[in-house]
């Protein structure tokens, strides 16, 4: 996928929008998206921890491609950065939203939505993309307030804001709800503890919103699950690893785009994988 924001599109929203409406894109059709260059035009994305790894660069995509972004995450300094990123590539201007999504509260969220009502006016996707790692180690000798907290960052919290900003989400045209998943929320491992339960939990509560939403709204909730990508995160879980042999969080970004715009209509309840083993 070209970083050029001038790229120019290879077909036109109009024509795949009607292909989508009648023909749900497959897992393939996401990873190998080719964005067209406004396909994110009027849209407002939220993206959790928008200032690192892959959340900074799903932020600086988005904005690339016609969206404006709220930046959530806990290190202000960080989101100050990818802010700037933003306006020097000519984006819409973005928002910071410093939170700790570890001590946040239910009633700090429900005050968030009523801030982007407010200032915004609008709310069209949430990528939700924070996470902790927590410990690698077995579940007998997993420590009880770090199980705590991986699941408040990675699941419950997640699930806090979701709940939230769904008003918002269900005055837009077609909100997609976009969470994060990993190849241990999917096949649980040994030794991945709160992370792996955590993951599970999420593509579960996906499944559920999904049953519950989708025939008496325009919402989509979908997970992807990127796969080993080069971030400080993956480096912790595999210290030994080279880093140079992982794809970059650039190299997965289609299907980020993908389900965020309306070529995604009518995927829903979807675990896409962007690295499938052969
Ligand atoms: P990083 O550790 O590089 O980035 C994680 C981001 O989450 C950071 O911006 C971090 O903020 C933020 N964050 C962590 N805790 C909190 C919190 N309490 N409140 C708010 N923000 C928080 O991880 P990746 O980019 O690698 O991971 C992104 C997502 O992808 C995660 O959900 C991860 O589980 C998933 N994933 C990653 C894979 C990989 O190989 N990289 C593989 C499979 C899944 P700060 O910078 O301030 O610490």
């Amino acid at each position: 996928m070209s970083d050029n924001i001038n790229q120019p599109a290879n077909q036109t929203n109009n024509q795949k929008n009607v292909q989508s409406l009648t023909q749900p894109l497959t897992h393939d059709d996401i990873r190998n998206f080719v964005p067209p260059t406004h396909c994110l035009d009027g849209k407002t994305i939220l993206v959790t921890g928008a200032g690192d790894g892959i959340g900074r660069v799903a932020a600086l995509t988005y904005a690339r491609y016609g969206a404006t972004v709220l930046l959530l995450g806990r290190t202000s300094s960080k989101l100050e950065y990818v802010y700037d990123e933003i306006e020097s590539l000519g984006g819409k201007q973005p928002a910071m939203l410093p939170m700790n999504l570890e001590g946040a509260t239910y009633a700090e969220m429900q005050q968030l939505e009523g801030l982007i009502d407010k200032e915004v006016g609008q709310l069209d996707g949430i990528l939700h993309n924070a996470g902790v790692l927590g410990q690698l180690t077995p579940l007998e000798m997993y420590d009880v307030d770090t199980f705590a907290q991986v699941m408040k960052v990675n699941f419950t919290a997640t699930f806090m804001l979701t709940q939230a900003l769904l008003p918002l989400l269900k005055d837009a045209d077609h909100g997609s709800i976009v969470f994060t998943s990993s190849t241990v929320g999917t096949h649980p491992r040994a030794f991945w503890g709160a992370y792996a339960l955590s993951k599970q939990a999420v593509e579960g509560m996906s499944n559920i919103f999904t049953q519950e939403t989708q025939n008496t709204t325009n919402l989509r909730f979908n997970c992807v699950n990127p796969g080993g990508t080069r971030t400080n995160m993956r480096a912790h879980a595999y210290p030994g690893e080279n880093p140079m042999s992982l794809k970059t969080p650039e190299d997965i970004m289609s299907a980020y785009v993908c389900l965020m715009s309306n070529e995604s209509i009518g995927v829903r309840g979807q675990v896409v994988e962007l690295q499938p083993k052969d």
